[in-house]
Parts: structure tokens; C-alpha cells; sequence
């Protein structure tokens, strides 16, 4: 096991810190304030980013990304964490795993389109009766003749007014139960298709999350991504990597970023005389994220190195998910507490990190589920989970 960061590693991360900082950073301050990202500049970032090559980069190459393996990827998406969702999604691309999927035409269709920027996927999973019980949904393909005809509607849908096609989950056999449900991409335009409402969310101000709705929706097999009934197996398969990246490798990079700010404030503001850091209290406050920082990040890493030595660790990912998002919550609500009164004012961006993080512990999954994962695994007799050798 080698925990030495690699000459190409450091170059990697350098140059998409340096984008974050120099391109993106300078941003978040105007998306928050108007709550969009206009076109023309949302156009500008991704041109500067795909000429860099830092586009897709966590698709393999032979489809046209960039070929990290997951490793290097969660070292990327760690400081992705430092900049908001949707100058990511702009930035970097949001290129689901799961349009590998793509077979014969799809990929012209759909998957190359997406690794390029031509045109961007959002994930249509959740609806008002089904969240965390994803195999609930109502939304239903009913095949007739050699068409399928889609009925139902989704919420929440991350991304869904600048988003080209949705990756949509519905019931094909409503005998079968989870093994009865498919996936289906479907194209924004699509006669029956139509967007609702954008849910105003606490915070990630700019994405939108928008309801959708299909009203007799037709579509092809063309449409149809992996095998029939086979939707929540492939979700689950590919999602994993998803949640690794955009909740774990993120918090750790997002607090990572909160508790230098952290330590800068405690190191400057005078109270009583003293820099509050001589505070013990706020020393404990600051040498407890920098260790729970340290410790999700290596077995982020950890679990990362299983993906590429191709195990399958559906089990350590649902506790990173747990372990991210609730590392992220402790870490922003301590700089809350350290900053005062600034913390909680609008003067500075540590009131948005404290609204923008509330949601780690909820979307892809909430804490509780992913915790019954782990637990479940765990009583299944997985002690490789928390012991090493008992393989
Ligand atoms: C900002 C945002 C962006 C999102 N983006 C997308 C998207 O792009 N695509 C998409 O498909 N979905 C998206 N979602 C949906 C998201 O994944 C769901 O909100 C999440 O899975 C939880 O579902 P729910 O909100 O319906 O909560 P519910 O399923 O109603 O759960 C509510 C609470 O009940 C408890 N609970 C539920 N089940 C269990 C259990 N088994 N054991 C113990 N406790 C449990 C938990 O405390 C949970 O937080 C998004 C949501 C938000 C808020």
C-alpha cells in the first residue's frame, strides 16, 4: 500500500485547484446572489475547462474522458469540494457512470454527446411518494406494439433546466418489484415531457430542482438503458462510484477548505486580549476537524483503491457516504461557532457553507439508510468492514 502522492497526481490536483480558485471561486459570490448561472458565462467556464482536458474526467477514454482511475478521481473531486455545485457541474461535468451503459446507437446519442459537454444528463430517480425507497415509484412504461408509454413524474431533479436528457427509473413489470423496474433516457423536448416547477431549496443557490412530468410519454427500445427490469441492479452498481465522488471526496474537500478559513479567523480575532485559538476550547474545536478531516480522507482513498483493484465495496461507500456528509456538518457548524457572530452573518461565505452542507447527509441517500447498509453488512459477517485481517 503506497500512501505517496505521485509527481502526475500533484500536477493533476494543482491544476484543478488552480481553475477552482482562479476561474470558478471568483463566481460563487454572484451565483448565490442571483441565484443562476447565466448561459454565456456557464459556456465560458466549460470552453476554458474542456481545452484543459478536465472535462469528463472520470469517464474511460475510450469514450472520450478522461481515464482517472477512481483514486485519482476522488482526489479531483475532494477539491471540487471548494467551489459550489453547479460551477462543478459547468465546470467538470456531472457524467453519470451509468451512460457506460449506452449500447449500439445510444453512445452517438447519448454517452458521447455527455462526455463532451454537447450535451448534459441529470438523474430522475426520486419522486414525491419514493425518496429513499427507490424501488416505490409509481412512475410507470407500459409497452405497446414496439413502443413503451411512460406515465408518472419525479421531484428534485438536480440540474433539470439546463439538462438535454434525464436518466429516468420506471416500472416496466409492477409484478416483479424491484426487479421490474428499468431505466429509460429520454430526451428533454420529447412529445408528453414536460418540466414543473423548480423546488426552491436551503441552499446549493444556482442548481435547479426541477419536477418532471411524462403524460404518455412514447418511447423506443432505443430508450431503454441495460436490460429490462434490470434498472435498481444497475443503479446500484454504478451509483456507488457517484456517491463516493459528489458527497464523500466533495465534504472532505469542503472542509477541508471551511476549517482553513477557520483557522485563519481563529488565528486573527482578539478577544480578552488573545487570538481566540489560545482559547482551549476553540483548539479543540479546530484540532478535532483537522482529525476527522484526515480520517475520512483515508478511508475515502482507501475505498477508492478497492474500486480500482476492482472489488465491489457497495458497503465501505455507504459509510463514507455517512462519514462525509456528517463530517461535513461538524466541520462547518464548528467555524460557525468559531467565527461568532460573523458565522452567522452574510458578510461571509460560512453561513452558505453551513446551508449548502445541511444536504450531504439527506441526498443520495440519506445517513439513516446508508448506516442500515453498513449495519446490515456488518451482521452478514463483512468484518473486513472495521478489521483488515480478518481476511
Ligand atoms: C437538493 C436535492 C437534490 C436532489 N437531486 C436529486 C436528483 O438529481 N435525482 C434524484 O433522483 N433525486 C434527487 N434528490 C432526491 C434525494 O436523493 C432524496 O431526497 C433522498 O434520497 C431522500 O428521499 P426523501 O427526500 O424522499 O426522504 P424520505 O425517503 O422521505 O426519508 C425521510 C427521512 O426518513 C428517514 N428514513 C427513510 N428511510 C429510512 C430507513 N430505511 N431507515 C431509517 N430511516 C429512514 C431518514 O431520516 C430520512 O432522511 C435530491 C434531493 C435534494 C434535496
Amino acid at each position: 500500500m503506497d500512501f505517496e502522492i505521485s509527481h502526475e497526481q500533484r500536477m493533476l490536483v494543482d491544476t484543478v485547484r488552480g481553475f477552482i480558485k482562479d476561474e470558478l471561486a471568483p463566481l460563487e459570490q454572484q451565483v448565490e446572489d442571483s441565484g443562476v448561472l447565466d448561459d454565456a458565462t456557464a459556456h465560458a467556464i466549460f470552453e476554458k475547462s474542456s481545452s484543459l482536458g478536465l472535462y469528463g474526467m472520470n469517464i474511460p477514454e475510450q469514450f472520450g474522458g478522461g481515464g482517472l482511475s477512481c483514486l485519482d478521481q476522488m482526489m479531483c473531486e475532494e477539491q471540487f469540494g471548494h467551489t459550489t455545485d453547479i460551477l462543478i457541474r459547468r465546470a467538470f461535468g456531472n457524467v453519470y457512470e451509468v451512460l457506460l451503459s449506452c449500447t449500439g446507437a445510444q453512445v452517438d446519442r447519448w454517452l458521447t454527446p455527455a462526455v463532451k459537454g454537447d450535451r448534459v444528463c441529470s438523474i430522475a430517480f426520486t419522486e414525491p411518494g419514493a425518496g429513499s425507497d427507490a424501488a416505490g415509484i409509481k412512475t410507470r412504461a407500459v409497452r405497446k406494439g414496439d413502443k413503451w408509454v411512460l406515465n408518472g413524474m419525479k421531484h428534485y431533479i438536480s440540474d433539470g433546466a439546463f439538462s438535454d436528457f434525464f436518466v429516468v427509473t420506471a416500472v416496466t413489470d409492477p409484478e416483479k418489484g424491484h426487479r421490474g423496474i428499468s431505466m429509460f433516457l429520454v430526451d428533454k423536448g420529447t412529445p408528453g415531457f414536460s418540466l414543473g416547477r423548480d423546488q426552491q431549496m436551503m441552499g446549493i443557490r444556482g442548481t435547479s430542482h426541477l419536477d418532471l412530468h411524462f403524460d404518455d410519454v412514447e418511447l423506443t427500445d432505443a430508450n431503454l438503458l441495460g436490460t429490462e427490469g434490470e434498472g435498481l441492479k444497475l443503479a446500484l452498481s454504478v451509483l456507488g462510484r457517484v456517491r463516493l465522488a459528489q458527497v464523500s471526496a466533495r465534504a472532505v474537500g469542503k472542509s477541508t477548505k471551511i476549517l482553513g478559513l477557520t483557522l485563519d479567523y481563529a488565528r486573527d480575532r482578539v478577544q480578552f486580549g488573545q487570538p481566540i485559538g489560545d482559547f482551549q476550547m476553540v483548539q479543540q474545536m479546530l484540532a478535532d476537524s483537522a482529525m476527522e478531516i484526515n480520517a475520512t480522507r483515508t478511508a475515502l482513498w482507501q475505498t477508492a483503491n478497492k474500486i480500482d483493484r476492482g472489488l465491489d465495496p457497495r458497503a465501505d461507500i455507504s459509510a463514507l457516504k455517512v462519514q462525509g456528509g456528517e463530517l461535513l456538518d461538524r466541520v462547518v457548524d464548528r467555524a460557525v461557532q468559531i467565527f461568532g457572530g460573523m458565522g452567522f452573518s452574510k458578510d461571509l461565505p460560512i453561513e452558505r457553507y453551513y446551508r449548502d452542507a445541511r444536504i450531504y447527509r439527506i441526498f443520495d441517500g440519506a445517513s439513516e439508510v446508508h448506516r442500515s447498509v453498513v449495519a446490515k453488512t456488518l451482521l452478514k459477517g463483512a468484518t473486513d468492514l472495521y478489521d483488515p485481517w480478518s481476511n
